[in-house]
């Protein structure tokens, strides 16, 4: 039998692509699904990106190219948060990344061993606990609750810290709830930290660009007192719909931008040329699309929420960003792992279990309204259906 080492039994999953490949297995035996499951646009990126990418093709050079990104791109990004968020940032200190994903590897990876806590939200993005149980460190679960709109809580995030603390982890808007950090909020925990010079954040900002309503969402960035320990995770995959194209870029402090450059190098070398243009044309060209999606989300998410609220046994929070609802289901009588099973395999419905999201995501569910309204009007009627017929 093989000896492998005991760390890699510790790597969590992220379920949303087992749902995504069951209901399109469901759907080659003829099935139709309505797929409010895994967490993409369902747009296509605009055609000058498309262009871009054609033209690199073309045109060349095709060989390896920096380990943490083509300057042209790095002066991009540079440029757009000087854009969006009005902060400066050398573009030596951005290093592009073959997905948003890869940037909370290394940060886990570069604070995470025996004997040091690293705090996350929960429910929060699966990926955070799996590599924090990967690395060694112990997972400190931030709870994210109902009642406070599933919004951080600067103070709560305060009681957790202990002089193991390495590393917090923050996400807004939040991958699973929608939520969206108050400036407030962010002022609190940022005069908190204050405290706690040894502590770094990493802050996935990944849906930035796609917030509702008057609550605005500050980058983490505009911190100057945390800028030397401070990671922003951002990327392409959601403002541009390009989850595909594996495109993401991490904002690093001077002091840790060399070891995520020997992670690339040891890992994958550098990041696919014709992607890194792509990112350039999205970044410099035109933002309508950008916009536009937005709005059409908004639209879709001032449908979805009233509707599930009509459902037996089913409440639901107004979401203020990305692109899900998280609802509350525990009324349903089913658990949340249960539900999400039976309304694949019954209803021909795909969402995930909120469990998957962490322990304290039970009792909810995620649905990805980022399909069309038709599609979230069948997906909704098929649920209503499905909670009619369970035994009272
Ligand atoms: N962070 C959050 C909160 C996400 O929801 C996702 C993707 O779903 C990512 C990071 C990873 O993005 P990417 O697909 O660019 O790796």
């Amino acid at each position: 039998m093989l000896n492998h080492v005991a760390a890699i039994s510790r790597l969590g999953t992220e379920d949303a692509f087992a749902v995504l490949s069951r209901a399109d297995e469901l759907t080659k035996q003829g099935k139709k699904i309505v797929n409010l499951g895994i967490g993409q646009p369902d747009f296509s990126p605009a055609p000058h990106i498309i262009e871009a990418t054609l033209k690199a093709l073309r045109d060349g050079p095709h060989g390896y190219s920096p380990p943490n990104g083509i300057p042209e791109i790095r002066e991009a990004v540079s440029n757009d948060i000087q854009i969006n968020h009005q902060v400066e940032v050398n573009p030596e200190n951005i290093m592009i990344v073959p997905g948003g994903k890869v940037t909370i590897f290394f940060a886990v990876v570069m604070f995470g061993e025996p004997g040091a806590e690293i705090i996350f939200p929960d429910p929060g993005f699966p990926i955070y606990r799996s590599l924090i149980e990967y690395s060694g460190a112990k997972p400190v679960p931030l709870k994210a609750r109902e009642g406070n709109e599933f919004s951080l809580c600067a103070e709560e995030i305060e009681r957790l810290l202990s002089p193991s603390t390495r590393l917090i982890i923050i996400n807004s808007p939040s991958n699973p709830t929608g939520a969206v950090t108050s400036i407030e909020e962010m002022e609190k925990l940022a005069s908190i930290l204050d405290n706690h010079p040894q502590v770094a954040i990493l802050s996935d900002e990944i849906y930035d660009r796609i917030i509702f309503g008057d609550k605005y969402n500050r980058s983490f960035l505009t911190f100057e007192n945390l800028r030397d320990r401070l990671i922003v995770l951002n990327g392409w995959s959601k403002t541009f719909a390009m989850t595909g194209w594996r495109l993401g870029y991490g904002v690093w402090p001077s002091s840790l931008i060399e070891h995520a450059t020997r992670l690339a190098i040891n890992s994958y070398s550098c990041v696919n040329l014709a992607a890194q243009k792509a990112g350039i044309a999205a970044l410099s060209g035109p933002q309508d699309n950008v916009e536009k999606m937005r709005k059409i989300l908004d639209a879709r998410r001032q449908m979805i929420v009233p509707a599930l609220n009509n459902l037996p046994g089913i409440t639901c929070q107004k979401p203020l960003g990305a692109f899900y609802a998280f609802p509350n289901v525990s009324d349903t009588g089913l658990s949340s792992s249960s539900l999400q099973e039976k309304l694949l395999e019954d209803a021909g419905v795909a969402t995930i279990s909120g469990s998957s999201f962490g322990f304290h995501g039970e009792g909810y569910l995620r649905i990805s309204y980022a399909n069309s309204i038709e599609n979230i009007e069948t997906a909704i009627s098929r649920i209503h259906k499905f909670l009619n017929q369970q035994p009272s």
